[in-house]
């Protein structure tokens, strides 16, 4: 686990699942259609139970890059925030502005409906392919970017499924702030 600050806000990283944090919200990285995923999206489900996906089914979907927010059901996250994460093709359609976008209007609603802290895992990183170097880098500079100008979230956590996507984002925050 590493802890640092930036601006007013604790931004950590730690190995885990993400359906058991305790954080106001959870990121969901999910499909377009809302309508439940495999990876991290199918655990969120099933741990939150079918009041999520209720909630999905009302929203009409959700273009690449947006995010929405329901219900976090029975988890103990209040929310549930679902991001749409880019298809990694071949880094040169728009993956890393998407990516980026992803992660954005996921803090921005977070600010928006004021909660205090956001767990994320590595959007698009499982099933949709993208390099998790890439993805570390892009992840952690757009969250930091938006830290150091927006100073309402009291937490912001990274909850890595694995070990090497632990070491590779602790490697990549470490380069970012020296
Ligand atoms: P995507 O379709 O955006 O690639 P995936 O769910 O396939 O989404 O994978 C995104 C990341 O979430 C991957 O790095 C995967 O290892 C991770 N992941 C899967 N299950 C969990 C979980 N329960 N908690 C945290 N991260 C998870």
């Amino acid at each position: 686990m590493i802890k640092i600050t930036i601006n007013k806000t604790v931004l950590e990283l730690t190995e885990g699942n993400i359906t058991e944090q305790e954080t106001d919200a959870i990121v969901s990285a999910a499909n377009s259609s809302l309508l439940g995923g495999g990876g991290v999206d199918g655990a969120i489900h099933r741990a939150g139970g079918p009041a999520i996906l209720e909630a999905c089914k009302k929203l009409g979907g959700c273009p690449t890059g947006e995010a929405r927010i329901t219900t976090g059901g029975n988890l103990k996250a209040k929310y549930v925030i679902h991001t749409v994460g880019p298809v990694y093709h071949d880094g040169k359609r728009n993956e890393p502005e998407l990516l980026a976008k992803a992660y954005k209007n996921s803090l921005a609603l977070t600010s928006q409906y004021k909660l205090r802290s956001v767990a994320f895992p590595s959007v698009s990183t499982g099933a949709y392919g993208y390099p998790l170097n890439e993805a570390a880098m892009i992840a952690l500079k757009t969250v930091i970017a938006y830290l150091e100008t927006h100073t309402d979230i009291q937490v912001v956590r990274f909850v890595l499924f694995n070990f090497k996507a632990c070491q590779i984002y602790e490697n990549t925050l470490k380069a970012l702030i020296q």
